[in-house]
């Protein structure tokens, strides 16, 4: 049977990843996190990872054919090994590109099909919330000072809460402009085909989360 996919769209700093991964547990989805997997290859020191961390420092998007191959190995692993009843594709695709491939790969793995939940943020509430973003560097849980100013993760208790380097104001500027250039053309994409909802996160998170999960009934086939 295949696997229905959604993809959640949206600016860095939007909260995609903090829905996902509540939408993923209401759901009873897989979440796939395409940016941890990335932070997490970095983090190895491998040639790879080096690689990576060339373009994710700088807040430059991953070329397309690096992130094809990564993508469709993790994908395909996941849906042998743990195959979820839906899975939340967060961080992926970033480009028209990567959306083409992804048809190929899920053609190939019996992933789909796909929908797409885009989420909306103005610029300004962008740029703040990424400045107040701080991340588990153990549990990837996502805190914002404004409500919590502690330094140890309350969710695992015992990871530290620290500010991604690539959420520092000049990088952001950078990841905003990959964004508009190389992602949000995407929202035509998806959205030709009629597959597309939308929903603006500028309330908050228990609000958002009602807003993304009645877009996700939207979409759920009838
Ligand atoms: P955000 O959504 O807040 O930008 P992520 O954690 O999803 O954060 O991504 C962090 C970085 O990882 C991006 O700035 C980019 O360098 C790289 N990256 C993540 N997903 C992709 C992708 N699909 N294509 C290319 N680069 C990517």
């Amino acid at each position: 049977m295949s696997i229905p996919i959604i993809i959640f769209l949206g600016p860095p700093g939007c909260g995609k990843g903090t829905h996902a991964k509540l939408l993923a547990e209401r759901a009873g989805a897989g979440h796939f996190d395409l940016g941890s997997l990335l932070r997490g290859i970095a983090k190895s020191g491998s040639p790879r990872g080096v690689e990576l961390t060339g373009f994710m420092s700088k807040g430059l998007l991953v070329p397309d054919t690096l992130i094809i191959e990564i993508v469709r190995d993790a994908l395909s692993e996941r849906v042998k090994t743990n195959p979820p009843p839906a899975l939340l594709l967060d961080g992926f695709p970033r480009t028209v590109a990567q959306a083409e491939a992804l048809e190929k790969v899920a053609a190939s793995i019996e992933l789909g099909p796909v929908s797409v939940i885009n989420i909306n943020l103005p610029n300004e509430l962008i740029v703040e919330r990424i400045a107040n973003r701080r991340v588990c560097n153990k549990c990837g849980a996502i805190f914002d000072v404004l409500e919590f100013s502690g330094k140890e993760c309350p969710k695992c208790k015992s990871g530290q809460l620290i500010q991604r380097d690539d959420d520092k104001a000049e990088v952001v500027r950078r990841r905003l402009e990959e964004y508009a250039a190389k992602t949000a053309p995407l929202l035509q994409f998806y959205g030709k085909k009629g597959k597309l909802v939308s929903v603006v996160s500028d309330a908050p998170v228990e609000v958002v989360r009602e807003r993304v999960y009645g877009a996700y009934k939207q979409i759920q086939p009838k």
